[in-house]
């Protein structure tokens, strides 16, 4: 008997971090460009830089992690690359706080340097903990150095939003209007629809009281917006309502503001709620947005780019929006127009960044047409594989009810620069020629005078671009579009996009959107969408509920292998959310604990590669191996973990540990000569090649624990192994008995001695078992101690 190859009697979380140094020192996932092999890519969510990596991250990036390193194993030349976002109002906002300023207070120059100061202060230490659970992006250069990680506000990066949109712009896609928009007034720009949410609101419905101007008689409004009454242009009732048809073709007179509206039926009013009458201002919501539309009125807009009321709102000018509802209520009440009040709860749309109602302004802003793309986007859904499927109606549900093309311009400073200057004189706009990052309000055009007038004078667009603009570029980016069209000849499509099914509608449609206008084709092959991880009790993790789990703490306490395990086990996150909690995670580690201690026992068989003739009890375990590898292989492929993870576990378990150990222990060790030199070299090489396949198998989930084994016990370096392939041989070699014949049998005999309080090695004096076990009697004889063993029909035992 040898010592074991395998050193060390259990699993340490200290030796994950000389692995890790590792690869970190060879650069092990250096990605090759010139590589011969084909590449598989995936379009990582680049992390928004401020925020620190919470369980969500940790989960789905190691996910993403087991995906590059299992097409590495296949044979793929893996580009895994991690991105930083760092456009956008977050990172003003930030800059803000910590400086105390304000964005409208400040020169532009000086407010983007302290963007970036706060920027380059901004710690990198959450992606210390992506490090440390073992990530293997391309763009680890050197530990949590920064490496290669790219950045959405590099110039580079910028260059190439700047360039697709000069690209879109000469294409004709992109046009300038002044159509009403969703307005954030704390963020202070237009936002698309995919910028929105929606919250129930505590609020007051008020019932109004106009006059009808031709018969002096009062009607009752309920509005929860009494401070657009100065906006209002018509009033409507139900056609179908008997109560109200006799004011068909009369006018209403809106109090305070003796404004005259005509009254008329449309069934926008709904006879049910309220009054049954409604009021059309410009503008309370989407329906009256619709109505102004349908009917071609005239809006009037009441709220100023600041969120304020303007001149045409009288009396509220220059009150807040929130001011002016409390102000406008209490001189309805001291004139007595209010006749009752009553508290609701309303469904409002939100900003998704500051979480405040937006309103509904017009600013003239720039569009990227996409309600003519919708068919295409349709389809190109069909030829993009989703995963899982069932995944692909919510890209649907959001494509089929968009009503607007998307608003790109905004009116802020920390963003990509729209690219256009304009003749003073004329108006005519200048676009630059692509090649260059451009910074039109500190840059002069790239012309002299003007194509169409001559002028010499110009004005620079001031506006950025909405950040969804950059990041719905990010493969292209990736995969060198316009910098090096020889990789991006090789690497287009996109292999995968991995990413949370929140943004779907924005993410994944703008990639989709833009990439197709720009390619005519489908950028990526398979998109993976994944929901979220929640907490022990099912609830979203955040701050406000204190319920964050730092990844960091995790690692600390077990080391980065349970968490990988966890995230593989818990359950298929591209179905459902998944719950965190720290025993469960704990939980895994017995895993790790079953496969060193199998793995130390196997090493102690030191294989020898030749004349090896296998005897029937490894024929079984190795066609059962090949099942289980034929059946890892094909589910990661589709992005599943679960199920293999689940698989390789009860495999280890129930069938290699529990049956095939057990009947091969004696053969291996072979003391006292019982066997020949033959078959005990067959179960040997047989341990041996289980093992070896198993750690190959769970190398993508557990990086750590199958790197140690496989150097310790087999000399190598399992980052450079092939992926095991199914044997065809294997599967077609028949076997007498079936596993659960052999599970069964195995289960009975011990049950026996068990119940009569025997030991397992208890001798059985004679056996009858069912003749197909005849070719593995010898292993069943030494495994149950069967001093004398017969074949017949009959299952007999005496002990
Ligand atoms: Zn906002
Ligand atoms: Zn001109």
């Amino acid at each position: 008997m040898t010592e074991p190859r395998l050193v060390g009697k259990r699993w340490k979380k200290e030796f994950e971090d000389p692995i890790r140094e590792g690869w970190r020192d060879k650069k092990a996932y250096k990605f090759h460009p010139g590589t011969r092999k084909p590449v598989f890519s995936i379009d990582t969510p680049p992390l928004y830089v401020n925020t620190p990596v919470h369980m969500g991250h940790a989960t789905t990036y190691t996910i993403m992690d087991m995906i590059a390193r299992f097409r590495r194993m296949t044979g793929f030349e893996v580009l895994f690359p991690l991105g930083l976002d760092r456009n956008g109002l977050p990172i003003e906002v930030a800059a803000e706080r910590k400086f105390k300023v304000s964005i409208s207070q400040i020169p532009r120059e000086k407010f983007i340097e302290l963007c970036k100061k706060m920027l380059e202060d901004s710690s990198l230490e959450s992606i210390e903990s992506l490090y440390r659970l073992g990530h293997s992006y391309s763009s680890w250069d050197t530990g949590t150095d920064i490496g290669d990680i790219y950045y959405t506000d590099s110039e580079e990066y910028r260059k190439l939003t700047q360039n697709t949109f000069i690209d879109l712009w000469n294409m004709g896609l992109i046009y300038m209007d002044k159509k009403v928009n969703n307005y954030c007034p704390v963020c202070r720009t237009t936002i698309a629809d995919s910028e929105i949410e929606y919250k129930d609101f505590h609020t007051t419905f008020n019932y109004v009281k106009f006059k009808v101007r031709e018969t002096g008689n009062t009607i009752t409004i309920g509005t929860t917006r009494p401070e657009l009454l100065a906006a209002c242009k018509m009033v409507l009732f139900n056609p179908k309502d008997d109560r109200y048809k006799k004011l068909e073709g009369k006018t209403a007179i809106v109090p305070l503001y003796n404004i005259e509206v005509p009254i008329k039926a449309h069934p926008y009013a709904k006879i049910e709620s309220g009054t049954g009458l409604v009021m059309m201002c410009s503008f309370g919501d989407y329906t009256d947005i619709r109505f102004f539309r349908e009917m071609n009125l005239e809006p009037v807009f009441l709220i100023n780019s600041r969120g304020l009321m303007n001149e045409d709102a009288g009396f509220l000018e220059g009150m807040s929006i929130e001011d002016a509802r409390k102000d406008i209520i209490v001189r309805l009440e001291s004139e007595g127009l209010i006749e009752k009040q009553e508290k609701i709860l309303h469904r409002a749309p939100i900003c998704e960044r500051s979480k405040t109602e937006i309103e509904f302004i017009a600013m003239p802003e720039y569009y990227l047409k996409q309600m003519d793309f919708v068919p295409e986007i349709r389809k190109l859904s069909n030829r993009i594989r989703f995963y899982s499927p069932k995944s692909k109606q919510i890209l649907l549900d959001w494509v089929n009810s968009l009503s607007m093309d998307w608003a790109i311009s905004r009116r802020r400073y920390y963003a990509t620069e729209i690219p256009l200057w304009y003749c003073k004189n004329c108006s005519t706009p200048v676009v630059p020629p692509k090649g260059r990052y451009y910074k039109p309000w500190k840059e002069n055009p790239p012309i002299e005078k003007c194509t169409r007038c001559g002028s010499i004078e110009f004005e620079p667009e001031t506006r950025v671009f909405d950040t969804w603009f950059d990041s719905s570029i990010s493969p292209l980016y990736i995969l060198g579009y316009g910098s090096d069209n020889k990789f991006f000849g090789k690497a287009f499509p996109c292999s995968l996009r991995p990413q949370g099914k929140e943004i779907v509608r924005t993410w994944l449609h703008y990639t989709l959107l833009r990439c197709y206008q720009l390619t005519k084709k489908p950028v990526f092959d398979d998109v993976w969408i994944h929901y979220h991880v929640l907490d022990e009790k099912g609830l979203k993790m955040s701050k406000s509920l204190g319920n964050m789990i730092d990844p960091m703490d995790i690692i600390e306490r077990f080391g980065a292998e349970p968490f990988r395990i966890w995230c593989a086990l818990e359950g298929n996150i591209t179905l459902s959310d998944i719950k965190c909690s720290f025993e469960r995670i704990d939980g895994a580690s017995k895993f790790l604990t079953k496969l060193w201690n199998v793995a130390r026992f196997v090493s102690i068989f030191k294989p020898s590669k030749k004349g090896i003739r296998l005897y029937e009890t490894d024929k079984w375990i190795l066609k059962e191996l090949d099942k289980l590898v034929k059946k890892t292989r094909d589910c990661y492929k589709k992005y599943d973990f679960h199920n293999p993870i689940v698989a390789i576990k009860h495999f280890i378990w129930e069938t290699f540990a529990s049956h095939y150990i057990e009947l091969v222990k004696s053969r291996a060790y072979n003391q006292g000569n019982k066997f020949t030199k033959p078959e005990q070299k067959a179960a040997i090489y047989t341990l041996n090649k289980v093992l070896e396949e198993l750690l190959l198998l769970l190398y993508p989930i557990a990086c750590f624990i199958t790197h140690r084994i496989y150097k310790d016990v087999f000399r190598g370096d399992i980052d450079r192994e092939e992926f095991p392939k199914p044997n065809p041989r294997l599967a077609k070699t028949r076997l007498r008995f079936k596993t659960e014949d052999l599970m069964e049998l195995n289960s009975r005999i011990w049950k026996r001695k068990k119940n009569k309080g025997l030991s397992l090695k208890a001798p059985i004096k004679h056996a009858i078992l069912p003749r197909k076990f005849k070719r593995i009697e010898k292993d069943l004889k030494e495994a149950h101690s069967i001093e004398k063993l017969d074949y017949g029909k009959r299952f007999y035992l005496r002990l």
